[in-house]
């Protein structure tokens, strides 16, 4: 038992690291956060690099500043032929010092006349940067290196003396000639700079973990606001699937999210109308259903309240209202089960090649009688002969509902007319009678469910109120349109327009 509840917790805990792997709202903070943190780290890099190349550069140029002094003194005090002055001696190594470095100062036969470090005292040096010194002089012998792995600056200077040009020298004429007499190298070290880095490095850290946190929370709740509706649909959602509610989700502001909400709260209308739709139906059936029940029990107690020696023919015409009771109850049961079948999903049509032309003269030679008995006329006009991929049953049920529609709507000696028209895509039936008219405000609702014009003289003709709804279902099934116009006193006319071809299902 024990294990059992471990192993449902397992899966339980399974799911809830699922989720958050795929949850968008992870998804989006870790990105916020991702991107943040690698701006900080970039920027971190490009501040701290850029400072450091600009206090090297200062560093160095004022080293070099310092150094082109102790050149001239070099010069003036003939130190490369006399390194025992004491003066130039002191001033080499307070700058040294004062930089925490090496001088040496070389000269123009590469030998080293002063080392701060009395190592290469009188040794030759052959380094590239002392060579190129040595050659270029002030025009681009002064140079620096910094050398991160061993952790020094590089500093060379030219020792320079400006000569008099002797008469007669026409390669620079008008100036000066620059001799160079030697180098100074100096190695500066670079732990100042270090020290400075450090303490940047130190700040800049205290401002970036604020940075972070300030990340985190803008990511949580950029995170939480943004998919917040989605936790509000999900939640309407489920309030939804646990008990229709008729509470609309207030849209957010984002845009995205707006457009889901907005898309549900039409889908919580449209759901509303159906229920609405489906309560009135279901209210109207028991109507219907209880009507002629009503008056079957009227009938019967009215017989048994006349007790005995109640007349044969009496009998037979009580017998006789509550037979048609009867009939009115199974035809509306009838409708009911033929637009439940349509309302299914797969309402199974019978398709087959049909000759219109035949189908709307049987059906008219069946109503003819009915229309006889009140002096009606029926006209059938048929343009040209016509061939239908149609449910031949279903269809014929239609065209008999109009035209019997037509006769009962339409009073005595009145005249039905009904035509067939086709073009290289439709069919066309129009059904016109010059009868009673439907007023304009009705035409929008005929089609409805037990929707009755006039609810009395319906059903006193024997009429459900189901006719149209089906004949309606029919044709859109068929892919078809079905229409009205009406004019009250004039007549009525209803036009249908059904595919020659049944199109596919798609
Ligand atoms: P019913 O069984 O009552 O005829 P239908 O659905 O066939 O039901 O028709 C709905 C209503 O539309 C009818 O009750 C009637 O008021 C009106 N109607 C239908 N056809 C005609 C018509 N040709 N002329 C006038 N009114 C019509």
């Amino acid at each position: 038992m024990k294990s059992n509840v471990n192993s449902s917790e397992g899966i339980f805990k399974q799911f809830k690291i699922r989720d958050l792997f795929k949850s968008l709202k992870a998804h989006f903070f870790v990105s916020v956060f991702l991107t943040g943190l690698a701006c900080l780290i970039t920027m971190h890099v490009l501040f701290i690099d850029s400072y450091e190349n600009s206090a090297v550069s200062g560093k160095c140029s004022e080293v070099q500043t310092q150094l082109r002094i102790l050149a001239n003194h070099i010069i003036t005090h003939n130190y490369l032929q006399d390194t025992s002055e004491e003066v130039i001696n002191a001033e080499i190594d307070v700058i040294a010092n004062s930089f925490d470095g090496r001088i040496l100062v070389v000269n123009d036969d590469l030998q080293v006349v002063k080392d701060t470090y009395a190592i290469s005292n009188g040794k030759t040096i052959i380094s590239e940067e002392v060579v190129r010194c040595l050659k270029k002089g002030t025009r681009g012998g002064t140079s620096y290196k910094y050398d991160k792995k061993d952790d020094y600056i590089q500093v060379v200077v030219p020792i320079v003396v400006s000569e008099m040009i002797q008469e007669g020298d026409v390669s620079t004429a008008g100036d000066g000639k620059e001799v160079v007499r030697g180098v100074i190298l100096a190695s500066v070290s670079p732990k100042t700079i270090h020290a400075t880095m450090k303490v940047l490095n130190k700040r800049a850290g205290i401002v970036e973990g604020i940075l972070i946190i300030a990340i985190l929370c803008l990511g949580a709740l950029m995170a939480h606001n943004l998919y917040k509706p989605f936790d509000t649909i999900t939640a309407a959602i489920n309030e939804v699937k646990a008990g229709y509610t008729e509470d609309y989700i207030e849209a957010p502001d984002f845009t995205e999210p707006r457009h889901i909400v907005e898309a549900f709260n039409a889908l919580l209308r449209r759901m509303k109308v159906l229920d609405d739709s489906r309560q009135e139906f279901v209210s109207n059936v028991s109507h219907e259903l209880k009507t002629p029940i009503t008056s079957m029990k009227v009938l019967a107690d009215s017989i048994l309240s006349m007790g005995d020696g109640v007349p044969n023919e009496i009998y037979k015409d009580f017998m006789e209202d509550i037979g048609k009771e009867v009939d009115r109850e199974s035809k509306i049961i009838t409708d009911l089960l033929a637009l439940v079948k349509m309302d299914k999903k797969d309402p199974n049509l019978e398709v087959s090649n049909v000759d219109i032309e035949a189908l709307i003269g049987e059906v008219l030679k069946r109503i003819k009688p009915i229309a006889l008995q009140r002096n009606i006329e029926l006209i059938f006009v048929s343009k040209r002969p016509v061939t239908a991929e149609v449910d031949e049953l279903k269809i014929s049920n239609v065209i008999t509902n109009l035209v019997e529609n037509a006769v009962k709507y339409t009073n005595d000696n009145g005249e039905v007319k009904v035509i067939l028209d086709a073009d290289h895509q439709f069919f066309i039936v129009k059904v016109i009678d010059n009868g009673v008219g439907i007023p304009e405000d009705c035409l929008e609702h005929i089609f409805e469910r037990f929707y009755r014009v006039d609810k009395a003289r319906s059903r006193e003709i024997g009429g459900t109120g189901l006719g149209l709804a089906i004949a309606k279902s029919v044709v859109l099934l068929h892919r078809g349109t079905i229409d009205v116009e009406s004019k009250v006193g004039v007549g009525t006319k209803f036009t249908v327009k059904i595919p020659l071809i049944m199109a596919a299902e798609r």
